[in-house]
């Protein structure tokens, strides 16, 4: 805290990893203190901060400030999301990088950790407007990144047109085809299935933690949260899957249709019109719409939190258990607050963090860069069937890391385990570095 003043959001991450890996530093504390492993892994190899200059459609020249911390390579080239929002800073880049790193190992893919982004808002822009942004932001990226060293993707406000531009930029300035950037469109090197990755992995994941605990999704009720890439998406595949999703929320209010949320109206509104939710009742008159935040206080068995950090509060959590919810999956990075995930656990409520049950569109990355290294597609079939074996097989993961060191069935310690057993294995064999 006193190195890093004033990162709040990087704090909670720490604490949250430290503490589950007690025991695993309790078993070797000497190797630990010695090679200063813990100090290594919370300390980025890289971060860089800088100026992105903009002219917007008034002539006016805006200034934001981009980030890119390249947290850890050990176990291969940096990989995370860009976020754009307002309320970026270099402590909630850094929290997103350090998460980063144990989600990516989790995957069982070759994928260092690290994220960036930017204080810029894109909402209300035009066009033009995000182009000379992502323009200007990836004229100085482009001299850090590349498709052996740091490979960046989409986060919150970076969706596929701000991902085209940023290509677009890298390309003209590197003179370089390749693949720098994923959650790029299919024409110039995308993947099939990377758009609905990160919502269909939370299902299969969230599926498979129901089967591993004698229940069974079909029939059950769900609140998501969020109204964009991974709430879509998460909605979609529950639906599949026999479940009625009631909720979905934007950062103005948000929405109960208790015949069930009806995604091809959302994504209508979200992803064509760039609208906000207030539409919603324009395709489904029967659905409530509410101002301020309220998804957590319906009645559901499943909540799935999948927008933004620290938006399930411990009151939140009491409401949901007091309404006999069974199971809580992170879609969204850190939605839940140590507290509110604490008062689940103890209430039998089974929890997935969000490095495990999130994972899923960082994989499906990984696999978009080994299709543009052998300058192949696959089918949607085939990407979708490997996300899903990798879902399980993270579930299987952390359920199995938690019963080795006597937590079964916690799985924010199970992740965490899971995930640095393999980072610390890499750092070691690499000497201090
Ligand atoms: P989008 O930008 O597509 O959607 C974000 C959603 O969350 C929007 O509905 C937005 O509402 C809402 N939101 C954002 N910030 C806030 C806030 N401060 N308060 C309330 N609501 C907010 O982002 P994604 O769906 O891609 O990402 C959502 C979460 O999932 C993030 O935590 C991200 O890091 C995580 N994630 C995303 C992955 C991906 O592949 N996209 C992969 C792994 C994790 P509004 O429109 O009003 O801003």
């Amino acid at each position: 805290v006193k190195k890093n003043p004033a990162e709040p959001e990087f704090h909670q991450a720490v604490k949250e990893v430290l503490e589950s890996l007690r025991v695993v530093v309790e078993a070797n504390e000497e190797q630990f203190r010695r090679d200063a492993l813990l100090e290594r892994m919370v300390e980025p190899e890289r971060q860089l901060k800088f100026r992105v200059p903009w002219v917007d459609d008034n002539g006016q020249v805006q200034v934001n400030t981009g980030y890119r911390v390249q947290f850890n390579s050990a176990i291969g080239p940096y990989k995370g999301g860009l976020r754009l929002h307002p309320s970026v800073n270099l402590g909630i880049i850094k929290f997103l990088g350090f998460e980063q790193i144990f989600k990516n190992s989790l995957t069982g893919l070759p994928i260092g950790g690290g994220k960036g982004g930017a204080d810029f808002d894109p909402k209300g822009k035009s066009d033009r407007e995000v182009m000379a942004f992502c323009q200007s932001f990836m004229t100085e990226l482009c001299k850090y990144i590349g498709a052996d060293t740091d490979v960046p993707a989409g986060d919150i406000g970076t969706g596929a047109r701000e991902i085209g531009y940023m290509y677009g930029q890298y390309k003209r300035i590197r003179g370089l085809s390749e693949g720098v950037l994923t959650g790029k469109g299919l024409s110039y090197g995308g993947s099939l299935a990377r758009t609905e990755a990160t919502g269909y992995g939370l299902l299969y994941l969230t599926e498979e933690m129901l089967k591993l605990n004698g229940q069974d999704i079909k029939g059950k009720t769900v609140a998501v949260s969020g109204s964009g890439n991974v709430a879509i998406y998460a909605t979609q595949k529950a639906q599949q899957m026999g479940a009625k999703v009631v909720t979905v929320s934007d950062s103005n209010g948000w929405v109960y249709d208790a015949e069930g949320i009806d995604v091809e109206a959302l994504k209508e509104i979200k992803e064509i019109k760039r609208e906000r939710l207030t539409e919603y009742k324009k395709y489904r008159p029967n659905a409530e719409y509410h101002e301020g935040r309220g998804v957590w206080s319906v009645k559901v068995d499943i909540a799935l939190p999948c927008a933004t950090q620290n938006e399930l509060l411990l009151e939140d959590a009491k409401t949901l258990v007091a309404n006999g919810c069974i199971a809580v999956a992170e879609g969204a990075n850190m939605p839940t607050t140590l507290e509110a995930t604490e008062y689940l656990q103890a209430n039998g409520v089974l929890f997935a963090p969000g490095k495990a049950a999130n994972a899923g569109g960082v994989a499906t990355s990984a696999l978009e860069m080994s299709q543009n290294s052998e300058r192949l597609s696959w089918t949607f079939e085939e990407v979708d069937s490997r996300l899903q074996r990798i879902m399980v097989d993270i579930c299987h993961n952390m359920a199995d890391a938690a019963e080795r060191y006597g937590f079964k069935g916690n799985y924010v310690v199970g992740a965490n385990i899971a995930g640095f057993e393999k980072v610390v294995d890499a750092m070691n064999a690499q000497g201090i570095v």
